[in-house]
């Protein structure tokens, strides 16, 4: 059995290989003591079960997460299927007999760098669409923006400032594949509001196989009040361009790692936090419950103290700054408890259908503002 990393988005140590058993390290995101994202590649895996211990998965960023998880296979990258797996003595471990000598293993369905190139230059080949390159991340890739619509509200949505949560990029796909679609629900959306989209806040992160961080170790969504173009250009890049035209919503997509729910975490706890932001965020939960049966506002996380939130992530930054409606979306990595799939848990194609569903509330939410 042959275990390797060294590919767009990968990420594992190799302790050692006996037999069909592995003894296995996540990898820390570079210059930082976060891990918990790992993607790799087994070759050569023999006939019968072979075995994965992973060794340090106990002291990684949220242990939480390895309660009930079940780890992600595919043959052809394309399809995940779940596995189980066991977490004890600080050791995730599982067996996979999966009746083929080659196959991948991740977290959640990756999606690599590559993935996002195609994916810009879809969007950028649709008549209406705008591209912009917003500025350069430390290891000089491009921090793509795409903008469509005439209307007069703002809306910027973003993901992915944590590389590893993966189905945020798996969720901008179905929003941007429902705001470009021929339908009613697009065309209002268009004459609503205008959308700036970043689909990938943390390019080098992702193609490092980060969990949380950019190349200089710098959690992104720790950064919006005190970013710099040495430690964190991606936000630097992205707050000068919202500074241009703010927004009047804002919506950051991000995965939890414990949670098994699809959840929205407002901008509650920011100094002078209004009724009408309260309202604004009350309209927008009804009408994507409404629109998704993946997503509820029962189970989330506990909001922060009126005027304690932290002012250095994104949705309490742009929510205290230009006073508009701010909202981060939290999906799981490992299932909707409320509709579990067995076969893949929370998957790649749930995210696409979430994202689309999005833009139903999005369309709800700006006829309240029209
Ligand atoms: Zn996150």
């Amino acid at each position: 059995m042959i275990i390797s990393s060294a590919f767009d988005g990968g990420n594992i140590e190799v302790l050692s290989v006996e037999g069909d058993a592995a003894e296995l390290n996540i990898r820390t995101d570079t210059n930082s003591h976060f891990f918990q994202w790992f993607y790799f590649r087994v070759t050569n895996g023999g006939a019968g079960p072979q075995i994965f211990h992973i060794r340090n998965a106990g002291e990684a960023a949220f242990p939480r997460g390895w309660e009930d998880y079940r780890v992600c296979v595919s043959i052809d990258r394309e399809t995940w299927t779940r596995h189980d797996t066991t977490f004890a003595d600080g050791t995730l471990s599982f067996t996979l007999d999966i009746g083929t000598e080659n196959y991948y293993v991740a977290y959640f369905a990756p999606y690599t760098m590559d993935r996002h190139h195609s994916f810009i230059a879809g969007i950028t080949s649709r008549l209406g669409w705008a591209y912009r390159d917003l500025g350069a991340t430390l290891m000089g890739q491009s921090m793509d923006c795409v903008s469509v619509g005439d209307g007069p509200l703002t809306a910027w949505i973003i993901a992915r400032q944590h590389p590893g949560e993966t189905m945020a990029e798996h969720w901008m796909e179905g929003f941007v594949e429902a705001l470009a679609a021929d339908t009613s629900v697009a065309s209002e959306a268009r004459r609503l509001m205008h959308f700036h989209i970043v689909p990938n806040m943390n390019p080098d992160g992702s193609k490092l196989g980060n969990l949380r961080t950019n190349q200089a170790g710098a959690n992104l969504n720790r950064e919006w009040n005190v970013a710099t173009l040495e430690r964190s250009p991606e936000c630097v890049h992205v707050k000068k361009a919202m500074e241009v035209d703010p927004p009047a919503l804002c919506l950051d997509v991000h995965g939890d790692e414990a949670l098994p729910y699809n959840f929205i975490a407002g901008a509650e706890g920011i100094p002078g936090y209004t009724n009408d932001q309260a309202a604004q965020l009350d309209d927008f939960l009804m009408a994507y419950k409404a629109a998704s049966p993946d997503f509820q506002t029962k189970h989330g996380y506990s909001k922060s103290a009126p005027g304690k939130a932290n002012l250095s992530m994104c949705t309490n930054y742009t929510a205290h700054a230009y006073g508009g409606l701010s909202m981060t979306l939290e999906m799981p990595f490992k299932d909707n408890a409320n509709r579990p799939d067995a076969v893949h848990g929370w998957s790649a194609e749930r995210c696409r259908d979430l994202g689309a569903k999005a833009l139903e509330a999005m369309v709800v939410w700006a006829k309240t503002r029209d």
